[in-house]
This record gives structure tokens, sequence and C-alpha cells, in this order.
């Protein structure tokens, strides 16, 4: 029907939505659990910000709504479908090393520096002016349209959780949280802590008793950091030559020394997302790989075997018998992020296991339990959260990649991805930008900015999905 301009639309209203991002950019959004209240429940500052844009949305005539002082959104339209656009606006701590002030939403080369600018303020805002853009033209709806504002995104989730406990699912939508053009497929995630358990017998016949072990601190991460302590009983300087040139064989970083009468190995890596584990090095399975091959008694014995023998050199979980692979989605993932042993205690391992979206979690965790038993270690934490997926055929992404081929020029390719978007709250919901293709990624670090051109482009294309995905035929 329509032959609107979304992005002279976007070009008329430029300098409000500029002014009205960096007045969000303004408010110290972070998550501040020491100095909560009933009305602050995360803290005054990610507070201020959803006061900010419940404010701004009641002066442009949207119906605001407080949910729980954790959530919170503005709606527009009738019907009785829902589309959702879902966005938040805590932020990660700024951290050091800012050219200018973290919160000064300062303009330098066409880009808005501050922190939250591409996570998730900015898109935010692009996203609210998309709405307004839509409401302003009077447009013929069917459904009522509505943004979702979650304040604890970046950390626990307590404001989708929240909010779904008391609102309304919307039928379908979109989380401008991530890249685009759309990820339509996020693999499950699963967080498992295999733990040895009591039972194995400790012998003294080992020549290397290994005091303590440890790497790294997140499931999510591969460690860049490997240390353990050892007793040495005889030819010590023979076995740090072994180690010395194991680890240059791998071509890692390594030291040694001793403290107070213990033999300190240290191994360096190269730290990547747990989701794809080959694009780092684990510091802390080269150093079990190494002490596995050492006369060891039998617990530290069967941790570090186990260590090797199912985890080292394999990151898809084939020697673990869990292996999976689909077309939608590629291969499952195994990290071990978390690796412990003490001589008291015994050993962990913990792991994020990314598996693809038609892998069933059930059968893996009963392979998984079935081997564990037989090598003496158990399960004890596990937490799973589901794959997420929107299927191509949708109306709902057949329309996000008609708008964004229409408003880019550029084919939508659909991607499937590893980790998990906030678009995974929504029922049937896909992340949808707002990175742009060979934009880097500079969410989280310092200088975090935004194109001013991204800003405006982003605000076009949700302008129309909007509109595509809630018109009246
Ligand atoms: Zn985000």
């Amino acid at each position: 029907m329509s032959t609107i301009n979304w992005m002279d639309e976007v070009e008329k209203r430029k300098e409000y939505l500029i002014k009205d991002a960096q007045g969000l950019l303004h408010i110290k959004s972070l998550l501040d659990e020491e100095n909560t209240s009933i009305d602050a429940p995360l803290g005054k500052g990610v507070k201020e910000a959803l006061d900010y844009m419940l404010l701004l949305g009641e002066k442009d005539g949207f119906t605001p709504k407080n949910v729980g002082n954790l959530a919170g959104h503005l709606e527009f339209g009738t019907g009785e479908e829902l589309l959702g656009i879902l966005c938040h606006v805590d932020v990660v701590p700024e951290g050091d090393g800012w050219t200018s002030d973290p919160f000064g939403a300062e303009i330098r080369d066409g880009k808005i520096f501050a922190r939250g600018a591409l996570d998730d303020k900015g898109p935010t805002m692009a996203a609210y002016y998309a709405m307004k853009i839509v409401k302003e033209l009077g447009l013929p709806l069917k459904k009522r349209v509505r943004m979702i504002i979650g304040t604890d995104e970046e950390s626990n989730w307590r404001c989708v959780e929240h909010y779904f406990q008391h609102e309304e699912m919307p039928t379908l939508g979109f989380a401008p949280d991530a890249d685009f053009p759309i990820i339509n497929a996020e693999k499950g995630i699963a967080d498992i802590d295999m733990v040895q358990k009591e039972s194995v017998q400790n012998k003294e016949a080992a020549n290397v008793e290994v005091v303590s072990f440890a790497s790294g601190k997140r499931y999510n991460m591969v460690p860049d950091y490997a240390k353990s302590s050892v007793h040495v009983k005889d030819n010590q300087e023979e076995m740090v030559q072994q180690f010395t040139n194991f680890m240059k064989q791998y071509e890692l970083e390594h030291g040694h020394h001793v403290e107070t009468g213990e033999l300190i190995l240290e191994v360096k890596g190269v730290s990547a997302h747990g989701m794809e584990p080959k694009n780092g090095k684990n510091a802390g399975l080269f150093l079990a790989e190494f002490l596995s091959k050492q006369s060891l008694d039998a617990k530290a014995a069967a941790y570090f075997q186990f260590a090797s023998r199912y985890f080292f050199d394999d990151s898809r979980g084939v020697n673990l018998g869990i292996a999976y692979e689909d077309d939608i989605s590629g291969e499952l993932t195994i990290n071990p992020g978390k690796l412990s042993y003490s001589k008291e205690s015994g050993g962990r391992i913990g792991m994020t296991c990314r598996y693809p979206v038609t892998n069933k979690m059930e059968n893996t965790k009963a392979k998984l339990d079935a081997l564990l038993e037989t090598e003496g270690f158990t399960i004890e934490n596990f937490s799973d959260s589901k794959p997420h997926h929107v299927d191509e055929k949708e109306f709902l992404i057949q329309t996000l990649k008609k708008v964004y081929e229409e408003q880019t020029g550029e084919k939508a390719e659909l991607l499937a991805i590893g980790g998990g978007t906030y678009a995974r709250s929504l029922k049937a919901g896909v992340a949808f930008g707002p990175l742009f293709p060979g934009r880097p990624d500079i969410a989280h670090q310092k200088d975090e900015y935004m194109y001013i051109e991204d800003l405006l482009k982003a605000t076009a294309i949700y302008a129309q999905a909007i509109f595509e995905l809630a018109k009246s035929e």
C-alpha cells in the first residue's frame, strides 16, 4: 500500500532522537544490590533509567506500565494480538581507560560514545522512535505494539522473569540486542559441574603428589591461566624439563618456581568465549594433560586422566559420546571453563555445553550420567536453558527479512549462534540488530560507541518492521 520513506521520517526526528538517547545514556544504570529500596530493588540507577523511558513514553501518548520496578512497558494500538519489542536499560560497569566520560555520551567522528551506546540503550531509543514514528503516522494496525523494558539483562534476567509472570507474552516480537540481520537460532545452554566421588582409594606409591590445581572461574570462558602446586619425590629437575618441553611444543607461555618446598607450575593460555572453545587455548586442559602423564596417586590419576581422555583436544564431546550436529545450528560444543583439584577434596570440572536446537538435552544428560558413573564422577549442579529457534518459514522471519533487505539492499542471512540473546525470553521472538555486519562488536568494552548513521538506519528498519508486523491487510 504505502510508499512511506522511513528514513525521511527518521531524519525529521533525528535531533530529538539523539538528545533523548543522550539523556538515557547519562544515567549510570548499573546493578547496585548494596543500595536497594522497595521501589528500586536493583538499585537507583537502573530504576532511574526505567522511569526515564516510561516518562518519555507517557509524554508522547503511549500507555506506560511499571511492572514491579524491575521492568515496564509502553504500549499503543488496539487488537487482540500483541507485538513485543524487548529492550534493556541496564549496563555493565564502565571499566577503565575511556577517552571521554563513559556516561557523557559525547559525539565524535559520527559516533556516540557511552557505556550502553550499543548495548542496549542506543538501540532501545532507536526502537522507541520507531514505535513513535508508526504511531505518529497514524497507520492502520491490527495488533497492539508494546516495548518491554528490562533492567537486569546484564546480570540475572530477574526483569523478564518477573515481567512474564505478571504480564502477557507477545504473540511475536524481536529484541534489538544483538546482531543484524536476524538471529533465529540459539543453541541450548547447559552448565554442568562434574565432581569426583569420594570412593577413590589413595595409595602412596606415586612420584608426584598434586597438592592443588586450578584453572578458570566461568563456564562460558576458555581459561587463560592455570596453576598447580606439586610435591615431587625424585628427579624434580627432569619433571620440570618435561613440563617445559611439553608447553613449548604447544607454544604456550609457562613458568615454574619453588615456594615453601612445593613446585609451582603455571601455564598461560588464550581466553575466548566458551561457545567456541577452538578460538582459545584452555590453559587448564594443557596443564591437566601434562600432569596426567606423571606418576600420580590413584585419586589424582583418576582426575587428570579423566580430564585428558574426555576433554583434551576435544571441544565437540566426541570422547564423552555426546557429539551432535544439525543443519540449523551446527555442532554441540563443550567448554570446561572451571577446573580444580586438591588432594583433600578431589577434582571438579565445570563446563558449559552449547547444544543444537534439535538436540534433546535429556538424552545427552542420560549418556553423560552413565559415563560419569563408570569414571567415578557425578553431576552436582545442572542448569539448562533450552534452545531457541523460530522457523524460517514463519511470518515473523519472512517479514523481518523483507524489511531488512528493502532498507539495506543487502541479503538478510539468518544467523545461528552458540550464545544466548535476550530474544530467548520471548516465546516467538528473534534477535534483530542493532550491530550491522562488518561493524566491530565493542559492547562491554571501553569506548563503547554506536555510529549515528547506524542508529538512524536501525530506527528506520525497526519502524518499517513494526508497521509490517502489526499492519492490517
Ligand atoms: Zn544487551
